[in-house]
């Protein structure tokens, strides 16, 4: 029996689990399997060292510019070297890693090779999580239950919280570490917004060792092959060149889904219970920015939880805290009106956003406008929008 059971040990369930021990609630984490790579592009702003200092020591790779391309590579480049923190890539073991041994250091208690596959359930109420080990089944009691095992998650189905993902609401998205000599900027992310609903990245990771990946999203899964587009991707002329290595090794490779069109907020809790990360739809509709919000969406569970825990009152009414959490709410709004702009971006195969990178390099005002816009999350006006759609 635990004051809470947290089914999955990835950024988000592992924040949750954190926050919770330091307050001294006893935590039940459980993980699938502590040695699963999440496949990602690894990279996060520095906002997250806000949530994880240690991570510094960590040293992690530096990445102090962004190089974003548009379906015909025009080129918008912004650098903050000198100005502000530095963002990270991180190879998703370590950082998944560190940051769950921040749980367990905080006190959770982590049940590793346990797979979540049912709830107790008594008066219609879910009071515990089933789960099987290589071995047997098991059963963990408790008061709330958070739900943070990403988009394979059949609790979040089985809560009666939300319906199976449509393909129309995903991404989906192949990547791989691949290591060798290779010539692209080593502090520069690189992201190649695609003619199609997608975008593909080249994320370095140290000295000889990058990320690399592209994927589609919303109607154009169901329009493009991932292998395929996989495959051009790499072996594009323009990005053979700006790699310009001759041999490589692919270290490891993997395909998954993440949510395309934001938060489920309708979706995020019911009596005793919360769904966090990926599984409730916190990745950054058009980015794919997904680990910041979802250690936000797992900081917000746990406030929730905390004081529904001193009230002694678990039900609905009391969790729906966390959805007013300032910051969900904040992010609830800005995935909005990401949404909403996706449609703008891949207009014509693309031509907006080349026209809005042009722009950019041309004018300092606009350059200002396009950076905060993809960097700090910024929504520039519609004036700016019906601007861009004029030109040629
Ligand atoms: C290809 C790709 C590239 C991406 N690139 C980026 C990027 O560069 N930057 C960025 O910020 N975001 C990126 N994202 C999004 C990011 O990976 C996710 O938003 C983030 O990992 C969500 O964290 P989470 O804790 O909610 O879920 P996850 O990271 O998926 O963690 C879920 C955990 O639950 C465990 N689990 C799953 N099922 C069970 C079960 N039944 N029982 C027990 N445990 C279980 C898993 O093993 C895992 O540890 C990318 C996503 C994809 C698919």
């Amino acid at each position: 029996m635990f004051d809470i059971v947290i089914s999955g040990a990835g950024p988000a369930g592992s924040k949750s689990a954190e926050i919770l021990a330091k307050k001294g609630f006893e935590v039940a984490l459980i993980e699938r399997d502590t040695n699963w790579r999440k496949p990602c592009g690894g990279g996060v702003s520095s906002r997250i060292f806000k949530y994880f200092p240690q991570l510094r020591k960590a040293n992690p790779h530096k990445i102090e510019s962004i190089s974003m391309y548009s379906g015909d590579y025009s080129n918008l480049k912004y650098s903050w070297k000198g100005s502000r923190d530095y963002s990270i890539n991180m190879d998703r073991l370590e950082l998944d890693n560190i940051i769950r041994n921040s749980a367990i250091d905080a006190g959770a208690h982590l049940f590793d090779n346990n797979l979540s596959y049912d709830f107790i359930w008594k008066n219609q109420k879910p009071i515990g999580i089933k789960t099987k080990t290589p071995s047997e089944t098991k059963e963990y009691l408790g008061n709330i239950l958070i739900i943070a095992d990403g988009m394979s998650s059949k609790l979040a189905i089985k809560s009666g919280l939300r319906k199976k993902w449509k393909i129309e609401e995903l991404g989906l998205a192949k990547c791989a570490i691949i290591e060798g000599d290779f010539s692209v900027e080593n502090n520069c992310i690189h992201v190649f917004f695609r003619p199609y609903k997608g975008y593909g990245w080249i994320f370095p990771l140290g000295e000889n060792r990058f990320n690399i990946g592209c994927g589609t999203f919303q109607e154009d899964n169901r329009n493009y092959n991932l292998n395929n587009i996989y495959h051009e991707f790499f072996n594009d002329p323009f990005i053979k060149d700006l790699l310009s290595t001759t041999t490589y090794k692919t270290i490891w490779s993997a395909s998954y889904p993440l949510p395309a069109l934001g938060v489920k907020k309708k979706s995020l809790y019911s009596d005793n219970m919360m769904l966090i990360g990926d599984n409730a739809g916190f990745v950054s509709p058009i980015s794919g920015e997904g680990i910041h919000p979802s250690i936000v969406s797992g900081q917000a569970a746990a406030g929730a939880a905390i004081q529904a825990l001193e009230e002694e009152n678990i039900s609905k009414e009391a969790l729906k805290q966390y959805k007013l959490n300032p910051n969900v709410r904040k992010i609830i709004r800005n995935f909005k009106l990401k949404t909403s702009m996706v449609e703008f971006f891949y207009e014509q195969k693309g031509r907006n956003l080349s026209n809005m990178f042009r722009l950019a390099n041309q004018n300092d005002k606009y350059r200002e406008i396009v950076v905060d816009m993809f960097l700090f999350n910024a929504v520039p006006s519609k004036e700016f929008f019906s601007e861009i759609r004029k030109l040629k």
